[in-house]
């Protein structure tokens, strides 16, 4: 498990990425190899990245694989902190795909809430706007008080929800007392909220919110560029507009 301190600075969170697929999810690029993306984490400056592989099955080999990834970098040698990790599905409220032996194995546990688009994910009876948000909102706070998770990828973005063609809907949906009390929610679990870069810059107003009263509750932002190739490695630029943006 890992929980960095609180901290505001984007020049600081910029030096983690955090969410970082490899050629093992059916998303990543075949150039996400171990060598490749270390090297490259080398030449971006970072100082640690987590692994999150998807966990899309429950019988997938997340602590084999991890192992030998971890065997690969170890053989390379690198000053950088890697975390062995996996982007855990957190699929309905209280239903988890992983078993609790492999999440309790993780060095990082990075849950996604609402990949909607998964055909093994719960959805809200209602299709409305409103029925999604209280969905995810019922979902997070079930996984932070289930003491599973580290951190929750890409929070509240409705890009997943297929039946809505405007992404914006489910999120704008959410009021500033529900960001206020789900923030505080995770503040009091130590269960961090990822900076997404997808989810960050695609949906502008929404995060501008979130990192207001992110800052005013104490929550842990986490850094992620959610990397399916080699080129999301590097946090500097969108750390750039992190900061046009949020400042
Ligand atoms: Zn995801
Ligand atoms: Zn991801």
């Amino acid at each position: 498990m890992y929980l960095r301190e609180p901290c505001y600075d984007i020049d600081e969170l910029k030096l983690e990425n955090l969410h970082i697929h490899t050629f093992h999810s059916a998303c990543g690029k075949p150039e996400m190899q171990m060598e490749s993306i270390i090297r490259e984490a080398e030449r971006a400056g970072l100082k640690k990245i987590a692994l999150t592989d998807h966990f899309n099955d429950p019988d997938y080999p997340a602590i084999e694989y991890n192992k030998e990834m971890k065997a690969e970098i170890d053989a390379l040698g690198t000053d950088i902190e890697v975390l062995y990790g996996m982007e855990l599905s957190a699929y309905g409220v209280g239903k988890f795909l992983d078993r609790i032996e492999i999440n309790e194995a993780l060095d990082y546990r990075l849950y996604s809430c609402n990949h909607y688009n998964m055909p093994y994910w719960e959805h809200p009876e209602e299709k409305t706007p409103r029925a999604y948000v209280q969905h995810q909102i019922d979902i997070v706070t079930s996984l932070a008080k289930s003491g599973r998770a580290d951190c929750i990828a890409h929070p509240f973005i409705g890009r997943f929800v297929a039946c809505f063609e405007d992404r914006q809907l489910v999120t704008n949906e959410m009021t500033d007392n529900e960001i206020g009390d789900i923030l505080t929610i995770l503040k009091e679990h130590n269960v961090a909220y990822e900076l997404n870069a997808g989810a960050i810059l695609g949906y502008p107003e929404f995060s501008k919110r979130i990192w207001h009263y992110g800052k005013e509750v104490g929550v842990v932002f986490h850094m992620g560029m959610d990397a399916h190739t080699l080129n999301r490695i590097d946090t500097a630029e969108t750390a750039e507009n992190f900061k046009k943006l949020l400042y």
